[in-house]
Order: C-alpha cells, then sequence, then structure tokens
C-alpha cells in the first residue's frame, strides 16, 4: 500500500473544506459579477485567447493530474472506485477533449469572443484542486468495506439512482451544448433565441445537465468530496443561468418565451 503522510491527509481534508467554503462565495461573489466570457465578454480583464484552446488547457489537469495521482491510491485496483472514475473520466474526456474540437469545428473565422486568460487561470486552479479532491477521495480516502457500500439491495439502489441522474445529466449537457454550437454556426456566429427539447423549458439545459451530472455522481460516490463538487457546480452554474437568462430577456425583449426559466424547469 503507498504510504500516506500527514501532509497529505492535511492536504487533502483541508482541500475538501476549501471546496465546501468557496461555494457560497461564489453564489455571493457571482450575484455582482458575471464571469467575463461568452455572452458576458468585455474589457478589462486582460488579454484572450481562442475559446477552443482555453477550455482544452483549463479543463486538462481533471485528465492528466487524475491519472497521475492514480497509482498512489490505496484502492488503485478497486473495481468500485475504478467504476467511479470511469464517470469522472467520462465528463472529461468529452469536456476536455471532444467540447474544444467541437468548439473549432463549429467556430467562425473573426467571430465571437475570446477567453481572457485570468480567467482560464482561475478556472485552471480550480480543476487542479478538485482533480486532486476527487482522485484522492475515491482511490484513497473513500472506504468501500462499510454498510454503505455491503448493504446489497440499499447499495444497490442508490447507485442505480445516481447512475440515472448522472447519465441523463450528461446526455442533456452534451446536446445541449452541441444545439447551441449548432446554432450560432447557423447564424453566422450571431446569438439567436435557442428552441427545442429542454430549452423550451429553461434557458440554460446545458448548466441543467451538468448540475445534474455532479450531484448524480455524489450520489453514487457518497462521499464529501463529491457533494462538496456537485455544491460548487450549482453554486457556479445556477448564477451563470440566472445571468444568462436575464441578457437573454433584454437581448430578445419582444420574442423571448415569458414561460422559459433560467435553469431549475417551472421553477427558476
Ligand atoms: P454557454 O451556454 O454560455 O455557451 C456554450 C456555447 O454555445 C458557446 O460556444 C457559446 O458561444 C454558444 N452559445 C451560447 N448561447 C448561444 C446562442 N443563444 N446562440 C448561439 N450560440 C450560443 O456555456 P459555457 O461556455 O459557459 O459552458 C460550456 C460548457 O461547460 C457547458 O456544458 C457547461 O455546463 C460547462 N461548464 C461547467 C462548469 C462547472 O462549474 N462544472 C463551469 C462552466 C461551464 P459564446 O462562447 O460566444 O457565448
Amino acid at each position: 500500500t503507498p504510504p500516506v503522510s500527514l501532509a497529505d491527509e492535511s492536504l487533502f481534508y483541508g482541500a475538501v473544506l476549501a471546496i465546501y467554503l468557496f461555494s457560497p462565495l461564489s453564489v455571493f461573489s457571482l450575484l455582482f459579477v458575471t464571469a467575463p466570457y461568452g455572452k458576458h465578454s468585455r474589457a478589462g480583464w486582460g488579454p484572450s485567447i481562442p475559446p477552443p484552446i482555453a477550455w482544452f488547457f483549463m479543463e486538462s489537469p481533471t485528465l492528466w493530474l487524475s491519472l497521475l495521482l492514480l497509482p498512489f491510491g490505496k484502492h488503485r485496483y478497486n473495481p468500485i472506485a475504478l467504476s467511479i472514475l470511469s464517470l469522472f473520466f467520462l465528463h472529461y474526456i468529452n469536456r476536455t477533449l471532444i467540447y474544444p474540437l467541437r468548439l473549432s469545428r463549429f467556430r467562425i473565422p473573426g467571430g465571437g469572443s475570446g477567453f481572457p486568460i485570468s480567467v482560464v487561470a482561475m478556472a485552471f486552479g480550480f480543476n487542479l484542486l478538485n482533480a486532486y479532491i476527487q482522485i484522492r477521495s475515491v482511490t484513497h480516502y473513500t472506504e468501500y468495506g462499510g454498510r454503505a457500500w455491503t448493504c446489497g439491495i440499499w447499495t444497490a439502489s442508490r447507485v442505480a439512482i445516481g447512475l440515472g441522474i448522472f447519465f441523463w445529466g450528461m446526455a442533456v449537457n452534451v446536446r445541449s451544448d452541441l444545439s447551441l454550437l449548432r446554432l450560432k454556426a447557423g447564424g453566422s456566429g450571431a446569438y439567436k433565441i435557442p428552441r427545442g427539447g429542454w430549452f423550451e423549458l429553461v434557458s440554460c439545459p446545458n448548466y441543467m445537465g451538468e448540475v445534474a451530472e455532479w450531484l448524480g455522481w455524489a450520489v453514487v460516490a457518497r462521499s464529501p468530496a463529491a457533494f462538496g463538487f456537485a455544491l460548487f457546480t450549482a453554486a457556479n452554474l445556477v448564477p451563470r443561468a440566472r445571468s444568462h437568462h436575464q441578457w437573454y430577456l433584454k437581448k430578445f425583449e419582444e420574442d423571448y418565451p415569458r414561460s422559459r426559466k433560467a435553469v431549475v424547469p417551472y421553477i427558476f
């Protein structure tokens, strides 16, 4: 078994605590300052780079750091731990490799705004921290022998529900991202009102799907680290969905469907 130093334990539990503390901070700051990329791009945030490069770079720690940390976990050969990890990798193979490729495929040359390097740096830092937390939690700090993992029908039901939420969320997230990219390419780069599917109920089904994914992952992984990440994702994306929704209502004043909510159908 690879040794665990006291320093690693302190780092791990400190990092998990940090992700819980970041969540209310994120909600509070995003109420006043919307992250300056995409629809909310504006001057004053320094130089920018093309979005496909930004997404690839800032999400990349979730793949390379995760793979580097994997061999140090005492559960590195445990099939339960590896199955849980495969969900994490599935999401981040899409986000780090496939999504940037799609962004560049649908990108109109010279169209759209760049991605500020300052925002890329913050997201890169968060992904470093989160990859460390999630991988160490699954491969080392979670114990798979207790009642939560051995109680037949209860464990199976919990895992089935979590997997259902995760895969539903991922399907909605990936499909909605793709619809938006197609919409953009079809409109010569201009923003349009998205229509069809979950867009009829909410302005940001991609964010709704992403929040669902990490909630599902947390139900399956059943760890403070996983619930902290789900909470942080909601704390980041729900305020941004609210900003997107307000932006749509202002931009398409006359035509935007009034019954549509920001991110939670019929509610918010
Ligand atoms: P957006 O919905 O803002 O944009 C997605 C893409 O669609 C962008 O290329 C955007 O162009 C384009 N687009 C959006 N709306 C329209 C429209 N009405 N007409 C035409 N084109 C449009 O998503 P994000 O860029 O914020 O996020 C991308 C993915 O990353 C999402 O799946 C999200 O869930 C995920 N994410 C996850 C986070 C987390 O905390 N886990 C944090 C942030 C994102 P443009 O960029 O020019 O606006």
